[in-house]
């Protein structure tokens, strides 16, 4: 791990921090390189791009620890209005949308689960209409048990439903034995949440080993393997690992962020890989961006400046 990373995760909850940082405006160009914009047009613009590099799309409109009802409302009408432009656009063969969980209710007091399933619910059925599908992203490990339960749950009715497993979490190996089935999409990530040693791995050395033996139970399985990562060892151990499995291309995909790595995306894609990028959009920014900052201190100098040449 990083040295800077827990700092930057830990700095990202101060009120001030967040203060400053979320009135930057988006054209910033440093929330610009990770985010395409804040409306639905922009999502749409950015995903045509994507397309038309031979690339696919997940989006995710960005808004987590939704605080009450009307907030998580809006959230789930921005996915069905976003879902509607993709069928209209002819995208929703390319482009699926990720969803987290406590930006539909999930962090809601009492109903918080009940809120959420139902919700995401209603998302999977407007996928479902316009003939794409949903991924439920992996927050902080204290939602896993919740984010699994409804995983299940949606899967009764829409077993398209993708899960993400974060492989710094000692539990996900077993996780990944348990969702290596037939039909099962999941989406094997390192993991972006400052996590105590207790549930998780620390070293970046074990996370990596942790990722390999994950990577292995899903490649191995029936499901349908989902690799993100940016990490060039991780993508040469998947593509070896595929081969020994005897996946063909289009049993498994890669994934990776917006602005992160376009290059080796469509080098990826050339080679006749599915390579899907994930496309976060919206106004609320803020933890994205700092959950991005902390993996790469390297651009906090840029950050720095952008945030004092604002004065
Ligand atoms: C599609 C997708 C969806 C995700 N969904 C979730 C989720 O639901 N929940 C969750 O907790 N996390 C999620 N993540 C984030 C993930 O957990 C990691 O935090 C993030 O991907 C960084 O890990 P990494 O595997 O890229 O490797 P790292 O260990 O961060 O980096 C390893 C190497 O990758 C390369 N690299 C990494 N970042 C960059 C960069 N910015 N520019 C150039 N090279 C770089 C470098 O060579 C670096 O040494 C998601 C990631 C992706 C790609």
């Amino acid at each position: 791990m990083s040295l800077l990373r827990q700092p930057i995760l830990l700095l990202a909850r101060s009120a001030k921090v967040k203060q400053l940082v979320s009135t930057m405006p988006v054209s910033s160009g440093i929330v610009t390189s990770y985010v395409p914009g804040e409306s639905t047009a922009d999502a749409v613009r950015a995903t045509e791009g994507l397309v038309a590099d031979g690339l696919r799309a997940t989006l995710d409109y960005l808004g987590e620890d939704t605080t009450d009802l009307a907030h998580a409302d809006a959230t789930v009408a921005a996915y069905k209005d976003l879902l509607a432009q993709l069928a209209a656009k002819g995208l929703a063969s390319k482009a699926e949308v990720s969803v987290k969980l406590s930006a539909i209710g999930q962090a809601l007091p009492d109903q918080g689960h009940k809120i959420a399933l139902e919700n995401a619910r209603e998302i999977c059925r407007a996928a479902r209409n316009a003939g794409t599908t949903v991924t439920l992203d992996m927050e902080d490990h204290t939602t896993t048990d919740s984010t699994l339960s409804i995983l299940r749950e949606l899967r009764k009715d829409f077993p398209e439903t993708g899960a993400v497993l974060q492989a710094m979490l000692h539990r996900t190996e077993a996780d990944c034995r348990a969702l290596a089935f037939e039909g099962s999409r999941v989406r094997l990530c390192k993991g972006a949440y400052h996590e105590p040693e207790t549930v998780a791995f620390q070293d970046k050395l074990d996370i990596d080993r942790a990722y390999v033996r994950c990577l292995k139970v899903l490649l191995a399985g029936q499901g349908y393997p989902m690799i993100a990562t940016h990490d060039p060892r991780m993508i040469h151990i998947a593509s070896s690992l595929a081969s020994r499995y005897g996946r063909r291309a289009g049993t498994y995909e890669f994934q990776m962020l917006y602005g992160i790595r376009p290059e080796e995306q469509k080098r990826l894609a050339i080679a006749g890989e599915t390579m899907r990028v994930y496309v976060p959009y919206g106004t609320e920014w803020y933890g994205y961006l700092m959950r991005r900052l902390a993996e790469k201190p390297q651009n906090l100098t840029f950050f720095a400046r952008s945030l004092i040449s604002k004065k």
